[in-house]
């Protein structure tokens, strides 16, 4: 039966303790060596530090227009969590399957491994390939490497399948998710001569103030009838630390702050405008003082949302293969906006409940696992 053989997989898969922090590369092996029994073309890419790789391999003639089916490697760690049972031991109680990673997202994966033969016949008709990636948990960074490498690829992809936790209903939307720590480097003096000093916490104080009137203005630049919840893009000033005490121009500020982007074109120009407000206003004010003040912004993770499209075929044909006809926006991240940036079009839709990730005692039902072999196996005869 599917069911067993997917099952057995999965167990294989969550006693891989691939916590974000440590080497992927034992799963990576094992998922290669699955789908090279079927004949899929395989290429393992190891990044810089050796102990990282992503996987992307191909069923079926190399040509445009295939389908992707994409999943992350890693899961969260199981620190200070309460499991009744060993995290990577998996265990089946009434009808569930428990271990770290069942469904964030180890129960597609193994979905797809279950459904190799059936997916090989599909790619008779069209390629199918796979892309399971590394450090999705620490903001996307096996995806963007992924990416990067896919675009200068001359075979194009059509379309993408993410299976991400959604209890196997569709989304088509989800929010980007950036963030930034800002420093501020001023110049300290007496309180009582404020004019001989830069003050970089009054300055990080500015330079919220642009936040909250951006952030105004993203209500006003929101689309009619946007799916998401809040339907904007939200910006939230997350921590602020700087100065030193009552009577002294504090020397130094940190800023850390995020934007949950609906689109590019917020991002942009959330980013554009900051920048003009620091590079037009601020620093002539702070340089004019002390030529030494500065600001300096690093990027600690930028990666764009899913951006609802009207047009969708990926979304189309999952709705095909499940006999759905309602997409929704998922409040959290994913790397599905990455591929959409390569020109594909991309869903979410995958076994077990996003209520279960992270969590301790994670699980995913065999009913679940049950959906989501059906739906690949639909593939094999679908027309779409
Ligand atoms: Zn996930």
């Amino acid at each position: 039966m599917r069911i067993d053989t997917t099952r057995a997989i999965l167990s294989d898969l969550i006693a891989y303790p691939t916590i974000s922090t440590d080497s992927n590369l034992p799963i990576i092996h094992y998922i290669a060596d699955r789908l090279e029994t079927v004949g899929a073309a395989v290429e393992v890419m190891v990044d810089e530090s050796g102990h990282k790789a992503n996987l992307f391999a191909t069923l079926g003639a190399p040509r445009d227009g295939g389908l992707v089916l994409s999943g992350h490697s890693d899961v969260v760690p199981v620190t200070d969590q309460d499991w009744t049972s060993d995290p990577f031991d998996m265990t089946e109680r009434d009808g569930k399957l428990y271990g770290r990673g069942a469904c964030d997202m180890k129960g597609f994966i193994a979905a797809c491994l279950g459904s190799l033969d059936l997916l090989a016949e599909a790619a008779k008709t069209r390629p199918i390939h796979f892309a399971f990636t590394h450090d999705e948990e620490v903001g996307c960074l096996g995806a963007q490497e992924l990416v990067k490498l896919l675009a200068k690829r001359p075979v194009k992809p059509a379309l993408c399948i993410i299976g991400e936790p959604t209890s196997m209903q569709v989304f088509d939307g989800n929010k980007g998710c950036c963030e930034y720590t800002v420093r501020f480097e001023g110049l300290p003096g007496h309180s009582s001569a404020p004019e001989k000093g830069v003050n970089a916490v009054e300055y990080a104080v500015r330079y919220i103030n642009r936040l909250f009137e951006l952030r105004a203005e993203l209500v006003r630049r929101c689309p009619e009838g946007s799916r998401f919840d809040p339907p904007q893009t939200t910006l939230n000033v997350g921590a602020l630390k700087g100065g030193i005490s009552h009577n002294v121009i504090a020397p130094r500020a940190e800023l850390a702050w995020e934007m949950r982007p609906i689109n590019a074109a917020d991002m942009e120009f959330v980013k554009g405008e900051i920048a003009s407000y620091v590079e037009d206003t601020l620093l002539p004010e702070m340089r004019a003082i002390a030529p030494e003040a500065g600001i300096a912004t690093e990027t600690i993770g930028e990666v764009v949302g899913l951006e609802p499209m009207d047009d969708n075929a990926a979304r189309d044909l999952v709705f095909a293969l499940t006999g759905q006809n309602h997409a929704g926006c998922v409040a959290f991240n994913t790397e599905a906006g990455l591929f959409q940036s390569l020109g594909m079009d991309a869903v979410i839709c995958g076994p077990g409940s996003i209520e279960q990730a992270h969590k301790a005692d994670e699980f995913v039902s065999l009913e679940q696992m049950d959906q989501a072999l059906t739906m690949l196996g639909r593939l094999a005869s679908a027309r779409t």
